[in-house]
């Protein structure tokens, strides 16, 4: 476990997500006099954007469904974080009071004792995306639109059709309509993370290889289709101690080109767990 007081690395990870197909990410009220049902997320300048908790919600979906696949404690797991949460509410008291024995044999206090003891009860994806114990360790940033300039529309309005659920049939009188962003956008996708181990950014990459095979989707109505679109151009810095006063003096971090290192510290751990 890596403390959270101390920044012992951080990561940037950045790609162009290219819509393949159209994108409906909702802000789920109109307050434009003509608007549509549900319009797409905008920012001050009327152009579309991607908040990072959608994204954040998304990549860690895929990751906890890797994870779930994977299983296998105490690293290689995921909870339901809402149906059956690693470490309950519940749990508080018995870990505190084991905290409390603990510290009584040992130099150590027993906030920190109880963090720790939290920190390897808790799941993989809780870890790297937090929980009501802790925070994430991994930030997405809004993604804005890079090429509005390329596009000669931005937005397309949809027609939707309710499904009526005790027929199973499209029912008239509850159609609606809603608005998307055109195929062929291309979003500006930024993601940090800080104090993370190796065999984590090779999970990361992992899944973000997923997203670059075009296998995840993104918005409300990824069923019907919108949504589908194809990672590019990612690229990963990374600064540790060994290039921090580099990083300081530059204000900026190197490329890292050999993602390797992650990817075998990713194979070690699930060989470890024995699943490779
Ligand atoms: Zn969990």
């Amino acid at each position: 476990m890596k403390p959270f007081s101390v920044i012992e690395n951080r990561i940037w990870i950045s790609a162009t997500l290219e819509m393949q197909t159209a994108l409906a990410v909702g802000s789920r009220l109109s307050i434009e006099p003509t608007g549509t049902d549900m319009p797409v997320i905008k920012d001050t300048n009327g152009r579309p954007f991607i908040p990072g908790s959608s994204l954040k919600g998304v990549f860690r979906f895929h990751t906890e469904r890797l994870l779930r696949t994977i299983d296998r404690k105490p690293d290689l797991w995921a909870c339901d974080p809402f149906g059956d949460p690693c470490v309950r509410p519940a749990d508080k008291d018995s870990l505190m009071s084991q905290a409390e024995r603990q510290a009584k044999h040992e130099s150590q206090s027993v906030d920190a004792i109880f963090a720790k003891m939290v920190f390897q009860h808790s799941c993989a994806a809780c870890r790297l995306f937090g929980s009501p114990w802790f925070a994430s360790r991994i930030a997405f940033k809004d993604a804005y639109l890079k090429n509005h300039e390329d596009l000669p529309v931005l937005y397309q309005i949809r027609d939707g059709v309710g499904i009526d659920r005790d027929l199973g049939a499209a029912r008239s009188g509850i159609k609606y309509d809603f608005e998307t962003v055109v195929p062929g956008a291309q979003f500006a996708i930024e993601i940090v993370g800080e104090n993370l181990e190796d065999w984590e950014i090779g999970l990361l990459l992992t899944v973000l290889q997923l997203w670059s095979d075009g296998g995840i989707a993104i918005g409300g109505k990824s069923t019907r289709g919108p949504g589908w679109g194809t990672l590019r151009e990612i690229a990963l810095r990374r600064v540790d101690r060994t290039n921090l006063l580099d990083y300081l003096r530059q204000r900026s971090a190197p490329p890292v080109s050999d993602w390797e290192t992650f990817r075998n510290a990713f194979s070690a751990k699930l060989q470890e767990v024995g699943h490779a």
